[in-house]
């Protein structure tokens, strides 16, 4: 029997996965995860390596129960696939494609490598409902905005059937050296700030669990509920779309499915298909090749004189601001390594706005405390919130963060929970507490300035210096 090398990449699942179905109608199937150091990759966050730690031993576990096992090595996939190919004699290579800066450049050469060796090489999607560049617009251009985009590809969707792994993978005749996942210490120790990561069930199963509460409990109203951070109104599958633990077909059968049974009204369904809509929409522009963690989509804000300012930074990154609604959500972020859509665009646009500090701080900050940290979806966010991406909010609409805490925090409980030290506040107080009278801050035990933040800076004037500065794109 033939041997199909199977490159794992970012689709650490089993169901759903078609480089494994084209690997299985070759042959043996030998599984290869590559922590990939080649010179094209941005390496990872520490949160990020986290989540990949646990995910490739759920992996591991799972192929071990088909009478498989996955081999890991680390290092330069240009030279270790061609090397482990040769060294298990297989006659085919299989993976799902990858559209990050550099990446597909870099599998164009593999392949060809591989192909010149004489292997049958295949390259399947397996991260998106399309591939990236198959949306077009009727010239055959790229979109540069998302509603355009997403009328043109949302008929194109469909719903392949779910593929299933068979009860045994059949093995290769012997199995390559492999590393161990210990000895890639991607756990942290000493300290071990990842106590609030708990709740996360990374890997296949947790996944699977987790589209499965949201379609019981939280697509139903998602279109309204999906703005408010203390509300379970949102699927939290980020992380598990990342990593590929899921297929984001698994989710559009599922939302539909809902729609069926009547147990959620079609306005929800297309809401939460729209939002995958942007997850397709930022790699389609992440495909066209520009780094977009580095440079502007929107050249003009090359010309922006973004302020230097470490210790309104390191500020913003602790969560002390003085700002609650933009505390709690990095404190958020920095306990459960993740934070909710709303909170992000008013945490990215306090970083980039009022305090004038280069959105690429803030990206990096993301990219590495971040479980679903991804390179289209949080440059091509940052990018948006900042003005200078596709598609992007207009950089002289400056949110409120008082008026943003009111609105989508109305009753507090988003950040009671996150700045314990203000709950006591009135909610009238709570989004402000600068502007609360001195009896109520004693009542409520807040000393500003000692237990609780004054405001690093004062709103209106960050507003006026944002416009001002923001102004030297004008007319460019
Ligand atoms: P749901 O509301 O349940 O949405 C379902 C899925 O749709 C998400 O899992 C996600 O895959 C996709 N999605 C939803 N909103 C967006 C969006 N605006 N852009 C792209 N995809 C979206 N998302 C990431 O996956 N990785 C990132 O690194 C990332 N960085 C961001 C940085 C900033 C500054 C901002 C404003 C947003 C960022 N997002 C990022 C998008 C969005 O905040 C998250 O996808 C969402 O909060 C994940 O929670 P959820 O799974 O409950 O979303």
């Amino acid at each position: 029997m033939k041997t199909a090398l199977l490159w794992f990449r970012r689709d650490l699942r089993l169901v759903d996965n078609p480089a494994l179905v084209a690997a299985l109608a070759d042959g043996a199937v030998l599984p290869v995860y590559i922590l990939d150091e080649g010179p094209e990759v941005r390496p990872a966050g520490a949160a990020s390596l986290w989540w990949l730690n646990r995910s490739l031993a759920a992996l591991s576990a799972d192929l071990e129960a088909r009478g498989s096992r996955l081999i890991l090595r680390r290092g330069d996939p240009a030279r270790l696939i061609p090397e482990i190919a040769d060294q298990a004699g297989a006659a085919s290579v299989h993976w799902n494609d990858l559209y990050d800066p550099g990446l597909r450049e870099r599998d164009d050469r593999l392949e060809t490598r591989l192909s010149a060796a004489g292997l049958a090489v295949g390259r399947w999607n397996g991260a998106h409902l399309l591939r990236p560049d198959e949306v077009r617009t009727r010239t055959g251009g790229a979109f540069s905005v998302f509603t355009p985009f997403w009328r043109a590809a949302r008929p194109g969707i469909g719903a392949p059937e779910r593929t299933e792994p068979p009860e045994r993978l059949p093995a290769p005749a012997g199995w390559p050296a492999s590393d161990t996942l210990e000895a890639w210490g991607l756990q942290p120790t000493a300290p071990d700030w990842s106590t609030g990561f708990r709740d996360w069930s990374p890997g296949e199963a947790g996944a699977r669990q987790r589209l499965a509460a949201f379609l019981a409990r939280g697509l139903n109203g998602y279109g309204r509920a999906r703005d408010f951070p203390a509300e379970p109104g949102v699927s939290r599958l980020s992380p598990h779309l990342h990593f590929g633990e899921i297929s984001p077909f698994a989710l559009w059968r599922g939302a539909q499915n809902a729609v069926e049974r009547g147990a959620a009204p079609e306005a929800d369904a297309e809401k939460f298909l729209a939002e995958l809509g942007w997850r397709e929409f930022n790699a389609a522009i992440c495909s066209r090749g520009t780094d977009l963690a580095r440079t502007s989509f929107d050249p003009r804000f090359e010309a922006v004189a973004w302020r230097r300012d470490p210790a309104a930074l390191a500020a913003w990154r602790q969560g002390r601001t003085g700002y609650p609604i933009v505390d709690a959500g990095l404190r958020e972020l920095w306990t459960t390594g993740w934070m909710h859509n709303r909170v992000r665009m008013i945490c990215a646009s306090f970083l980039a706005k009022h305090l004038f500090i280069d959105w690429r701080e803030g990206e990096a900050w993301f990219w590495d405390t971040l479980v679903d940290a991804d390179h289209a979806s949080n440059a091509g966010n940052w990018q948006w919130v900042a003005g200078s991406g596709a598609d992007a909010a207009p950089y002289f609409r400056i949110f409120s963060p008082m008026a943003q805490g009111a609105k989508f925090d109305p009753d507090g409980r988003y950040v009671r929970k996150w700045v314990p030290e203000i709950a006591r506040l009135p909610d009238r107080w709570l989004h402000a507490p600068w502007t609360a009278p001195p009896m109520v801050l004693d009542q409520a035990g807040v000393g500003l300035g000692r237990t609780y933040p004054a405001p690093i800076v004062d709103h209106d004037f960050a507003r006026a210096r944002a416009l001002e500065a923001y102004a030297v794109v004008k007319g460019r």
